[in-house]
């Protein structure tokens, strides 16, 4: 790309820092507008200058950008949120391992008090005498009070069969007292030996129970099962405060515990057949009241998923969840996901409202370089305009000085003729006389030839041959002043060129009165002009100061030379007033019409000009009119150029 550096310096202010930059203009033949600069912004103004942009263009663009941003805000909003919520996972992670380590807490404080309560030898002894009914009193009586004291919904003894004979809801209604539990799993496994089992019921008396088992033995004999129902509300309600909702599920997904009381006997996925099966055997929870809970997951990492709960209001939740192995339990924290939507929401906007402001500040940068563009552009074109109007007028100068040049040159042509006119009366007698010698010389040579004076003769013949010399002379003389001047200056001898004006006076002075008196200077001096035109010049002085003596007997001309200096002297009446003002004016002539045309000084100025010297005129002071031409000095050359 050809590309022209301006020299042109712009001063602008940095928008940050308060200091002039430079801006280098630069033109190229693709973009006139380009503008480069050292600062930072110059890519931009290159940009702008590249992509041509205008302001709608600007505009466009900014407006292009900010869709494009509301786009990518839109567009990256799901996974914005998604790190919010595995963040919320995080921070859920502590509080769930709490949760886990309290209930685990819970479960072991308990685990030893049924073998504890079993060692009681009252209890043995009420199974080996089941009938007793006073000692039935007594162990109710001693099993509610242990109940009160533990806090524990209910403790009560079974023998071997699972028959209830003792209860510490004896007195209530819905006692277990008579009823039989051989189904439950505690039991039996209490009936094995266990010494702390448990498990969690709800059907018998719809509240969920946690409970505990250990064998009452009899020496070595296994004579009962003591058991402790804990209610799980108490578990849970410390549950209750926390800002996360928590379940417990056993391995098939089965709420059986929840801060949450809707959830509870709720599956999470679907049970199947054989699952729902066995519940119904083992008589654990209440099938009736065993519900789907409409979940959907979305995974965010290994321990945390994102869920939907349907419903009205359908609910969103971060669930993390910890795996009680040796219980075969998960416990999960379920968070509500707003929080973390709100945070990817400020986020967005905070970053939408950052960029906005970006994007002002890029539009004003794009829209203040353009503005430059523009004017640098405006400046090119009115500089371009300027350029072309100078080149117009400077053309039309041109042709106008040389329109003038030529009319000077025919003036000049116009003068040197009309001089010649003048002198027509003396030519004719100058050429008329020789030739009219040269007619009675030819007679002569004749008669003489004709007489055998051969002698006599050759004289004549000889003195017309000179005058023939002395005719070709004076023609050369005139050709050379009829001759149109060169245009050119150069170095001139001075002295040879008053010569030459000289010999065209001369014809008028040898036909006419006057005579001019010259010395020539010692030293050659060299002066700036053109041959003819100085010739012109002098002829032309030496004519006017011979009219100007016109009416005088004797006219004298004195032609001085001084230094670069040439002075024509007359003694003739001088110059009026009125004349010394417009002397130099074309057409200004006191001379009666067919004398003069007024132009011979006026040319005579413009010559002396040409050669950057000047003509004046002035009153000498014994009378008569001193005419200077000041001349510049030339550096003298071997042959003078004309
Ligand atoms: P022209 O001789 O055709 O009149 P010029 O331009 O040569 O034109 O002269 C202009 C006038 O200047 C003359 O008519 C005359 O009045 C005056 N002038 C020129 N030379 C002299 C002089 N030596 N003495 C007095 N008057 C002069």
């Amino acid at each position: 790309m050809e590309r022209v550096t301006m020299k042109r310096t712009y001063w602008t202010w940095h928008p940050f820092r308060i200091s002039c930059l430079r801006f280098e203009a630069m033109a190229s033949a693709t973009c006139p507008h380009h503008v480069f600069s050292i600062c930072p912004t110059a890519s931009v103004s290159r940009i702008v200058c590249a992509m041509k942009l205008s302001r709608k263009r600007i505009f466009g663009l900014v407006w292009a950008l900010g869709l494009m941003t509301l786009l990518v805000g839109g567009a990256s909003f799901p996974a914005l949120e998604r790190h919010y919520m595995r963040q919320q996972a995080e921070r859920d992670a502590v509080p769930l391992t709490l949760a886990v380590a309290g209930l685990r807490a819970a479960l072991e404080r308990y685990a030893p008090l049924p073998a504890l309560i079993a060692e009681r030898p009252r209890l043995a002894t009420f199974l080996n005498h089941p009938d007793d009914t006073n000692l039935q009193a007594s162990v109710n009586e001693d099993l509610r009070q242990t109940a009160a004291t533990v806090k524990a919904s209910d403790v009560y003894l079974m023998d071997i069969s699972g028959r209830t004979l003792a209860a510490a809801s004896y007195r209530e209604a819905g006692s277990y007292l008579d009823r039989n539990f051989s189904y439950q799993s505690y039991f039996t496994q209490a009936l094995n030996g266990d010494l702390s089992s448990f498990s969690i019921y709800g059907t018998t008396t719809g509240e969920r129970g946690y409970f505990y088992a250990a064998p009452v033995e009899d020496g070595e004999r296994i004579v009962g099962v003591l058991a402790i129902k804990f209610n799980i509300a108490a578990f849970e309600s410390i549950w209750r405060g926390a800002d996360s909702a928590f379940i417990v599920s056993d391995r098939n997904d089965f709420v059986f515990m929840s801060s949450r009381p809707d959830w509870h006997f709720r599956a999470i996925r679907p049970l199947s057949d054989a699952t729902l099966r066995v519940i119904a055997q083992n008589l654990q929870y209440p099938i009736d009241r065993i519900d789907l809970l409409p979940i959907t997951r979305t995974p965010l990492n290994a321990d945390a998923q994102r869920v939907y709960i349907e419903g009205t209001p359908r609910e969103s939740f971060v669930l993390t969840s910890q795996s009680l192995p040796d219980l075969d339990w998960t416990m999960a924290s379920l968070t509500p996901t707003r929080p973390a939507t709100l945070q990817a929401l400020t986020t967005l906007l905070i970053a939408g409202l950052t960029m906005g402001l970006a994007l002002a500040a890029l539009l004003a940068l794009l829209l203040r370089q353009a503005r430059q563009a523009e004017a640098f552009a405006r400046e090119q074109r009115s500089k371009r305009a300027l350029e072309g109007a100078v080149a117009e007028r400077t053309a039309d100068l041109q042709t106008a000085l040389s329109d003038l040049r030529r009319t000077q040159t025919d003036l000049i042509q116009a003068g040197k003729l009309s001089a010649l006119g003048q002198m027509s009366a003396a030519l004719s007698h100058e050429f008329n006389q020789p030739l009219a010698a040269v007619k009675s010389y030819a007679d002569n040579a004749d008669a003489f030839l004709e007489r055998d004076q051969i002698v006599q003769a050759r004289d004549n013949i000889g003195r017309i041959s000179k005058m023939a010399d002395r005719m070709a002379t004076i023609s050369t003389h005139l050709r050379n002043f009829a001759r149109r001047p060169q245009q050119a200056t150069g170095p001139l001898l001075l002295n040879a060129v008053i010569q030459d004006a000289l010999a065209v006076i001369d014809m008028r002075l040898t036909t006419g009165n006057g005579v001019v008196e010259y010395t020539p200077p010692s030293d050659e001096i060299w002066v700036t002009g053109g041959h003819v035109r100085l010739q012109q010049v002098i002829v032309n002085l030496i004519n006017n100061a011979l009219d100007a003596m016109e009416e005088q007997a004797n006219p004298v001309v004195r032609l001085t030379v001084n230094g670069t200096t040439v002075q024509v002297r007359d003694t003739g009446p001088g110059l009026a007033p009125e004349a010394i003002a417009n002397i130099f004016d074309p057409f200004f002539t006191t001379k009666p019409p067919g004398k003069g045309l007024g132009l011979g000084l006026s040319i005579s100025f413009n010559i002396v000009s040409d050669f950057g010297g000047t003509l004046s005129a002035e009153n000498h002071s014994d009378g008569g009119a001193v005419f200077s031409v000041h001349l510049q000095p030339a550096t003298p050359i071997k042959v003078a150029a004309q």
